[in-house]
C-alpha cells in the first residue's frame, strides 16, 4: 500500500494501527490456485489462526476458500460468517476428547492426531468420518518453534504408527476420510513437500476411503527486500503431477488440501506505530515507539525480521536506530537498523504484519490492543474498534473482603474492660 495513504489512516483511526489489504490477500489466493490449476479438485482451507478478524473471514469465503481451524472458539467465529460447516477443517492439538466431540456435533470435518483420542472418538462416533493427522518425521521448518514435523515433535501421529490406527480403524468401524500433515513454518525447500507427500500417498493407499490429502502448509514468504520464497509454482507443477498420478492409481479423484496462513496475509498487513521518543546514548539511538511486544510479538519471541519504514519522512537520509517498545522489559523491534531520519511523532510501518501479528497481541502492561483496519478496492473500514478500559476491567470481579478488626483498638478496648 501507498505510504500516503498509510500515512492517512494512523491520522483517521489514531495509533497504533493494523491495516490489511485484500487485493494481497487476494492475489496470493490466486496465485496458489493457478499454481494448482492442474488438479481436479483443489480446496484452500485459511489458516484462521494467523489472523482471525471475522471480516478477513468472511473475505475468505467470498473467494471460495474453506477455513483452517485449531480451536471450538475459531469455530465459532468461522460460523459467524455463514460458511458451511463442512467447509471449516479442525486440526486441533491436544485438545479433549469433549472438545472435539462438540466440533464434530456442528458438522465441521475433524482431524485427530493422536492414537488415544482417535480410538476413543472412533468407539462412541463410528459413523463419523475423520482425518488423521500424520508426522511424516522430516525436519521442516524455519526455526524449532515453528518446526512441528520432526521426530520428536508433539504433533501428530507418527508414520510408524500407522498399522495401529488400521487396527483402531477394524476394531470400531470408523471411517478414516483424509490423510493430513502439517510439518512447519517458512519451508524453503519445496523438496520437502515432496519427500513428505511420498510419504502421504504410502499412508493414503492404505485406507479405502479417502476423499482428500492434506498437505498442511508452511509456506515461506519474503520478508525483506532480496528475501526467496517458497517457489509455488514449481511446488504446483511438481506435486500435482504427482498427486494427479496418484489419483490414477488410487482410482478416484480426490481432494488435493492445503491450509496457509502466512502465505496468504503476512505481506497484506501493516502495522503503523507513532514513534514516542527518540533517545540518543552514548552508543545508541532509540526510537520508542507506541506499542511493543504487547502488540507484536515476533522479533522478540522467534527473532523475526520485520522490515521498517519511516512513512512520515520516506525521502529522509537512512540513519540507524533500534526500535523498541514502551513495555517495561527488554521488546526490541530491530537493533541498529537502517531508517529514513525518525523524528518524535513520525509514524513507522512494519511490514509483512498480517500473519501472527494481531492474533498474538496481548493486554500485558495493561495497554490497549490495537485498532484494525481492512482496505478494500481502495475504500478502507474499520474492523475492530481499539480498546477503552471498559475492555481492560470486562470479567475482573471487586470482591470485598471482611474487613479485619484494627488489632490495637482491640486491644485497647479489652484493656478497659479488664
Ligand atoms: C498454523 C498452522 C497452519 C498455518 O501455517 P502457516 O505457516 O501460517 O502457513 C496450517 N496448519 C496447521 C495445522 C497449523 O497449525
Amino acid at each position: 500500500m501507498e505510504k500516503s495513504q498509510l500515512t492517512a489512516l494512523s491520522e483517521k483511526y489514531g495509533s497504533p494501527l493494523y491495516v490489511y489489504d485484500t487485493d494481497k490477500i487476494e492475489s496470493q489466493y490466486k496465485r496458489l490456485t493457478d499454481a494448482f490449476s492442474g488438479v481436479k479438485s483443489l480446496k484452500l482451507n485459511y489458516a484462521v489462526k494467523a489472523l482471525s478478524n471475522i471480516n478477513i473471514l468472511k473475505f475468505f469465503k467470498s473467494l471460495g476458500s474453506g477455513l483452517d481451524t485449531v480451536s471450538y472458539q475459531e469455530v465459532q467465529l468461522c460460523l459467524t460468517t455463514g460458511i458451511a460447516p463442512h467447509d471449516i477443517i479442525y486440526t486441533p492439538n491436544g485438545v479433549s476428547l469433549t472438545e472435539i466431540e462438540e466440533v464434530a456435533k456442528l458438522g465441521v470435518q475433524i482431524n485427530i492426531d493422536n492414537l488415544s483420542i482417535l480410538e476413543q472418538f472412533g468407539q462412541k462416533h463410528p459413523n463419523i468420518p475423520v482425518c488423521v493427522r500424520i508426522n511424516p518425521h522430516i525436519m521442516a521448518g524455519g526455526n524449532s518453534k515453528i518446526s512441528v514435523g520432526h521426530i520428536d515433535s508433539k504433533f501428530g501421529i507418527s508414520i510408524h504408527q500407522v498399522p495401529h490406527i488400521k487396527r483402531v480403524v477394524e476394531n470400531t468401524g470408523m471411517n478414516i476420510n483424509g490423510i493430513h500433515m502439517h510439518t512447519g513454518s517458512d519451508i524453503l525447500d519445496i523438496d520437502t513437500f515432496l519427500r513428505a507427500s511420498d510419504i502421504l500417498f504410502d499412508v493414503a493407499r492404505q485406507f479405502k476411503n479417502i476423499d482428500f490429502i492434506d498437505f498442511g502448509s508452511g509456506f515461506k514468504v519474503p520478508y525483506k527486500e532480496g528475501d526467496i520464497s517458497t517457489d509455488i509454482e514449481q511446488l504446483g507443477l511438481q506435486l500435482s503431477e504427482r498427486f494427479n498420478e496418484f489419483c490414477a492409481e488410487y482410482g478416484k479423484d480426490i481432494t488435493l488440501m492445503f491450509e496457509p496462513g502466512k502465505f496468504l496475509v503476512s505481506e497484506a498487513g501493516s502495522f503503523l506505530a507513532k514513534v514516542n521518543v527518540v533517545k540518543q546514548t552514548t552508543s545508541t539511538v532509540f526510537a520508542h515507539v507506541d506499542s511493543g511486544f504487547n502488540h507484536l510479538v515476533r522479533p522478540m519471541m522467534y527473532d523475526s525480521y520485520h522490515h521498517i519504514t519511516n512513512i512520515s519522512n520516506p525521502t529522509g537520509r537512512d540513519r540507524y536506530y533500534s526500535v523498541v517498545g514502551y513495555i517495561c522489559e527488554t521488546d526490541t523491534f530491530a537493533s541498529n537498523r537502517r531508517i529514513a531520519e525518525i523524528s518524535e511523532e513520525d509514524i513507522l510501518c512494519f511490514h509483512n504484519a498480517g500473519a501472527y501479528c494481531f492474533s498474538m497481541a496481548s493486554n500485558y502492561n495493561s495497554r490497549y490492543i490495537p485498532a484494525e483496519v481492512m482496505v478494500h478496492k481502495g475504500t478502507d473500514y474499520l474492523i475492530r474498534k481499539r480498546q477503552t478500559i471498559e475492555d481492560i476491567l470486562h470479567n475482573q470481579v471487586v470482591v470485598d473482603l471482611p474487613q479485619k478488626k484494627v488489632l490495637k483498638e482491640v486491644s485497647e478496648k479489652e484493656f478497659t474492660e479488664a
